[in-house]
């Protein structure tokens, strides 16, 4: 599994998608660079989101707010007094580890446990296993589960600020239990705000004390009343933005996972109150069948509906994707009630209501939200598209696998040889492809090799120009998945990269 996720990050790094930033300098922690391709990438994401959200629905705008908002802003949401993540000190190793996380790691240890032992008993028993049957009858899992299930419990209840001392505690019984950090010598629990400070302002005195934003959110939510009145739009509707935010993370690791610097995508639907489950219950199907559209495996992902709610939530799921380090939060779907309308008119003292002209009625409309991370978007997709491949004849490719409507180049031309004026066709292929797509030239080295770099790259497309294509204009096409090749008419090439890569 570690192997797994190493070969993920020096792939990403090879072929031009993520960078440690500053790397020069020996990076900055959770800090990441998109390279050529990466941002490519990451850039399809946000568009297909886009299109998915704001496109294709007729009540859904999209809006671009910057990332300083005025101070205020993070009393009313919360963000001040409760946004933060419970940290505790290891004294003997002097890592420092964010408590929760530290608890969760235990039980997706103890899920490895499980999957072990239904993999062993899959293959001792063969055909006659029924993998339902073995999980509630075998003792060894069902005490497992039991363990796992009681751990995350107790962790939901004492999160709260009064009783840290029990997250303490329950970590000093792991400790015992299932040892993990290799020590029992901890400090205190304590909470740790996880939001970003900075100044605006010239002078000193005039200076005010500002927040880099940790959730693109709130920029709607100060928003609703100018985007609803100048966009008449009438409810249910939503605003969509995708955007920077930062937060201090505690524990930076997993790569592009939990970064210091990412970024959201972030949709608020606007609706009545007492429809919130129906329109929870919709989003939640919603946003899982856009994800399930990528072909990324249905079995991929699962809901995790939340007991603990925060304090802004009446119901919350998270869309959990198999990262190859377990299954993790990808997509948070929330019902955040009128909690952050009220209290923006609360601290702004302006009314943010909403007047149904067919009721004659004015409300503080409640919200649905969907949040999803793109960069944690990318990290499933990328890590999910990444395979080495038996072939026939015995040797290995390693391929990319990326949905091609993601994918940063869509083809890329060949000249077989760099002569007999093949190069010119390719690059007159190229001239007419380019205005359609992202394509790419390659001359050096053996066909064979040019293929590999692509199918490693991710490019679902090759196109190779040969001496039969001075005599009828027609080149090969091969393809990254099946590695099958057509012979095809340059003619007929657009049509065919359209009809694989278009939304
Ligand atoms: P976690 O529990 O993993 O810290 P969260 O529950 O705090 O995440 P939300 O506040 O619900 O996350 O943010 C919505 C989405 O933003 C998450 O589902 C995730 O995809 C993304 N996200 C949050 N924090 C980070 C981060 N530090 N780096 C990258 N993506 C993030």
């Amino acid at each position: 599994q570690d192997d797994d996720f190493k070969r993920v990050i020096s792939h990403a790094k090879e072929y031009g998608y993520v960078f440690q930033s500053s790397e020069i300098y020996d990076g900055l922690s959770a800090v990441y660079d998109y390279a050529q391709n990466g941002a490519e990438l990451k850039k399809n994401i946000r568009e297909y989101w886009w299109k998915a959200m704001v496109q294709l629905n007729e009540n859904i705008v999209g809006i671009d707010a910057a990332i300083f908002m005025h101070p205020t802003t993070w009393k009313a949401s919360g963000h001040v007094d409760a946004f933060n993540d419970p940290l505790i000190d290891n004294k003997d190793s002097k890592k420092r580890y964010r408590a929760d996380v530290l608890v969760e790691d235990h039980v997706a240890k103890i899920e490895a446990k499980i999957e072990k032992e239904v993999a062993k008993a899959a293959k001792r028993f063969g055909d006659k296993f029924d993998e339902a049957q073995f999980l509630a009858t075998n003792q060894r899992v069902v005490d497992y589960q039991e363990q796992a299930t009681t751990i995350l419990k107790r962790l939901g209840k004492s999160l709260a600020a009064e009783d840290l001392a029990d997250v303490k505690k329950l970590i000093e019984e792991l400790d015992i239990a299932c040892p993990m950090s290799g020590s029992k010598n901890w400090t205190e629990v304590k909470q740790f705000n996880l939001m970003f400070g900075t100044k605006l302002g010239a002078t000193a005195e005039s200076a005010m004390d500002l927040y880099l934003r940790p959730e693109t959110a709130q920029g709607i939510f100060v928003n609703f009343l100018n985007v609803q009145k100048t966009g008449r739009m009438k409810i249910p509707f939503g605003i969509a933005q995708t955007g920077k935010a930062f937060r201090n993370e505690i524990v930076a690791r997993q790569f592009i996972f939990r970064m210091r610097e990412f970024e959201q995508m972030e949709m608020q639907y606007f609706i009545k109150p007492g429809t919130q489950q129906e329109w929870y219950e919709n989003w939640k199907k919603n946003r899982m069948k856009w994800h399930l559209s990528l072909g990324l495996g249905a079995e991929n992902y699962r809901f995790h509906d939340h007991e603990k709610l925060a304090h802004y939530a009446d119901a919350a799921s998270d869309i959990e994707f198999r990262f190859p380090f377990g299954f993790k939060e990808l997509e948070g779907i929330h019902s955040r009630t009128d909690f952050d309308l009220a209290s923006h008119e609360k601290h702004s003292g302006k009314k943010l209501q909403y007047f149904d002209y067919e009721t004659r009625e004015s409300y503080v409309p409640y919200v649905v939200e969907t949040s999803i991370g793109l960069d944690r978007m990318f990290l499933a997709v990328f890590s999910n598209s990444l395979q080495e491949e038996e072939l026939a004849n015995g040797s290995t490719r390693t391929v990319l696998k990326l949905p091609s409507v993601l994918a940063p180049t869509k083809a890329a031309v060949f000249p077989l040889v760099k002569k007999d004026g093949l190069p010119e066709i390719a690059q007159e292929i190229i001239e007419d492809l380019k205005w359609d797509f992202n394509v790419e030239y390659d001359e050096k080295d053996a066909v064979g090799r040019r293929y590999r770099r692509q199918d490693a790259a991710g490019t679902p497309f090759c196109i190779t120009v040969d001496h039969q294509t001075l005599e009828d204009k027609t080149v090969t096409i091969r393809h990254r998945d099946s590695m099958e090749q057509q012979r095809v008419a340059i003619e007929s090439l657009k049509g065919i990269i359209h009809e694989a890569v278009d939304m």
